[in-house]
């Protein structure tokens, strides 16, 4: 059975980014308004994430660390749109292939602690904390040594870990995040901050872009806000003039998570194709909102891969939406 855990948990993480993008999902999905990731090594010796969410209450604790046990609603729930039909995977899944340690205080609850070591389950026993979860994942890969050899180098493991955080950063721009290299003397090194932005969802992206994808992007985009046949489509995109040599500023969300998809650079390019050369791309993060029945979520859970039923409608949406946009303000 561990070795089919084994396996099964190679699909949900195959790098220290995988494995930080479960614990900051789960951490946003418990409510969480302040989450702080520290690693490790560029997280293959240790990563840890710290929320003050909902926590977990002590008798809950072992249930959260059983395959398939989820205390989330099913794939209708907007919001987990992503995990679609792979619920309940990811923490057995850590906990089969590291050493696994969750410290949780629910409301109304003593603190409590399990661990988890390349697949064996100890006791839970009580532990101090105020609130909320501390998820510490040690030795990733540890029992499965041919994972081990194919992650790169720290500093690129290190990077994919930003790009994760930076990403869910966009997402909720209401949470505070902090992300902190702790390798060497521990002393730690901050090398992400975003504090919770204020004011409507609007004012809070913008102020959130604008910490992750720089002032000047802020300064040189365009407000997005437009509907069609059910897609709700907001955010920003930049203007003509301030473009990049290459598409990587290019960001998309689908229902509050993070997707990597072709479509948008290909909607970008129509949006602009007026203004930019073939090779400048503007910076836009936009998200789109819609009923969990106009997407297909991939059938892979460690890839971000949404397809739009109707990409036709999805990328008609941004082209009109993002030219409008320019239109309006003169160009
Ligand atoms: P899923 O997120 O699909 O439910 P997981 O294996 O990621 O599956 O988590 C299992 C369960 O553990 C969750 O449904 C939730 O009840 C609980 N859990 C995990 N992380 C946290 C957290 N940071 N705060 C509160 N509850 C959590
Ligand atoms: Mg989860």
């Amino acid at each position: 059975d561990s070795a089919i855990n084994r396996i099964a948990a190679g699909e949900v993480v195959e790098r220290p980014a995988s494995a930080v993008k479960e614990l900051v999902e789960n951490a946003i999905d418990a409510g969480a308004r302040r989450i702080t990731v520290e690693y490790a090594d560029g997280g293959k010796t240790m990563i840890r994430v710290t929320d003050d969410g909902c926590g977990i209450a002590p008798d809950d604790l072992a249930l959260a660390l059983s395959r398939h046990a989820t205390s989330k609603i099913d794939g209708s729930d907007l919001l987990n749109i992503h995990t679609f039909g792979f619920r309940g995977e990811a923490l057995p899944s850590l906990g089969a292939v590291g050493r696994l340690t969750i410290t949780s205080r629910a409301a109304g609850f003593e603190g409590a602690e399990i661990t988890v070591d390349g697949g064996r389950m100890g006791e839970a026993r009580p532990a101090a904390l105020n609130s909320g979860t501390i998820v510490t994942l040690r030795d990733l890969f540890f029992a499965t040594p041919a994972r081990l050899k194919f992650l790169r180098t720290d500093r690129a493991e290190a990077q994919a870990i930003g790009d994760v955080i930076k990403r869910l950063a966009m997402a909720e721009p209401f949470v505070r995040f902090v992300l902190r290299d702790v390798s060497g003397d521990g002393k730690g090194r901050d090398v992400f901050r975003a504090e919770a932005e204020q004011g409507d969802l609007f004012e809070a992206l913008h102020g959130r872009l604008a910490q992750v994808l720089g002032r000047e992007f802020a300064e040189n985009s365009l407000p997005i806000d437009a509907m069609r046949e059910g897609l709700h489509l907001t955010g920003f995109a930049a203007l003509p003039t301030y473009s990049r040599g290459s598409a990587v500023a290019q960001y998309l969300f689908v229902n509050g998570r993070p997707v990597r998809d072709k479509l948008l650079t290909g909607a970008l390019r129509g949006a602009y194709s007026d203004f930019l050369s073939r090779d400048r791309h503007p910076a836009a993060a936009l998200f789109v909102e819609c009923p969990p029945t106009l997407v297909d979520v991939n059938v892979h859970p460690a890839k971000s891969e949404v397809r739009f039923r109707d990409p036709g409608l999805a990328r008609g949406l941004i082209v009109s939406a993002l030219r409008h946009a320019l239109a309006e303000a003169g160009h």
